[in-house]
């Protein structure tokens, strides 16, 4: 038996059904009648629909065109690209000829959220291709673990810096050839020159913001310090020494 798709939505199911007409009978398609078209058990539509089972891909596929809906809109918004591919029906292979480039250049795409640098057009076509909106396809390239995981490594590389650049004091701006722009440039296969300019215009806005904030609240403190002088009496006191 093949195993059910992760991330699929039961309950989307359920409401694009109760959606749909039933050609044979002029009602809201019944479980029952989903069951006739798609070939299985109403007890298993039943069953797919409460979450407690997964439709296989190809069934996923099925229930899709049966109920008239892009198979991603019967999957959670917690899924990764790979899920969306096998909701379609498609194998890496099926995909990587749909979008016209090589099947290790697609499987990078899945598997490390790698775009083609000759094809920077490519997520376009794979949100048409999987008929998804570009910003769940964004998302499901984000569930990627290696995704995940270099922007974790981007995230703790610019904590040190930022915490660096935001202390008063000279800061040296990030030179192409430091650690911290070496690493950042390998994890989004960016040049180091372009890194550490961008990473300096940053610092830069950064630490004006910083200065702004902490005169700010300087001015705040002296505010809250000489809040005493609005004591009744004081001004009286004040000018008898003016
Ligand atoms: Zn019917």
């Amino acid at each position: 038996m093949t195993r059910g798709v992760t991330g699929f939505n039961g309950a989307a199911l359920r409401s694009a059904r109760l959606g749909t007409k039933c050609e044979k009978h002029a009602h809201p398609l019944t479980a029952a009648c989903l069951a006739r078209k798609v070939g299985t058990s109403k007890a298993l539509i039943l069953s797919y629909e409460h979450g407690r089972s997964s439709p296989s891909p190809q069934r996923l596929a099925q229930l899709a065109a049966a109920v008239g809906v892009p198979a991603a809109s019967l999957m959670t918004r917690d899924t990764q690209l790979s899920d969306l591919r096998v909701a379609s029906g498609l194998t890496v292979s099926d995909l990587a000829a749909r979008l016209g480039i090589a099947v290790n250049t697609y499987r990078r795409i899945e598997r490390d959220g790698v775009m083609p640098r000759r094809r920077p057009g490519v997520i376009w076509d794979l949100a048409d291709v999987l008929r998804v909106d570009y910003s769940r396809l964004r998302m499901a390239l984000h569930r990627i673990p290696a995704v995940q995981k270099r922007w974790w490594a981007a995230a703790t590389v610019l904590k040190d810096v930022t915490d660096r650049a935001v202390n008063p004091g000279p800061f040296a701006p990030v030179e192409d050839t430091s650690t911290q722009a070496q690493l950042l440039a390998t994890l989004f296969r960016a040049r180091a020159a372009t890194v550490s300019q961008l990473m300096n215009i940053y610092l830069t806005e950064l630490r004006q913001l910083a200065s702004q904030l902490a005169q700010a609240k300087a001015r705040l403190d002296f505010t809250t310090s000489t809040r005493w002088m609005n004591r009744p009496g004081f001004g009286r006191d004040l000018r008898l020494w003016l």
